[in-house]
């Protein structure tokens, strides 16, 4: 299952659900497909279910993805922004953020060999 749609409208709270449950479940993949690899890798499981609606616990969570993103970069050898830059109540930083993001998911993907 694809992280779809993994790019949404500034401030629609229904398109903020629809990422959060989507990219939720392509990280849950990634931990899953690092543990299968050989040696295997094991990644902490992370609750990303409330990224884009996290309201006052989103700095906590942007920095827990971050710290994932991280690992998961040296897993498979690229690189990708601090996603902690952004301030997502801000347009410009919010459209931003989802770009670069999707950018680094499609890489992983590629990683990992989903297609
Ligand atoms: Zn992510």
């Amino acid at each position: 299952m694809n992280f779809q749609p993994d790019i949404c409208t500034f401030k629609d709270p229904v398109g903020y659900g629809a990422f959060d449950i989507g990219h939720d479940r392509e990280h849950l993949q990634f931990v899953q497909l690092a543990a299968a690899m050989t040696p295997a890798i094991v990644l902490p499981a992370y609750d990303f279910l409330n990224i884009l609606n996290s309201g006052r616990t989103q700095k906590n969570q942007l920095e827990s993805h971050q710290e994932a993103h991280e690992l998961l970069s040296n897993i498979a050898g690229i690189t990708s922004v601090d996603f902690t830059q952004f301030d997502l109540s801000k347009q410009d930083d919010f459209y931003n953020f989802l770009g670069y993001h999707q950018t680094t998911h499609q890489q992983l993907r590629q990683f990992f060999g989903i297609v």
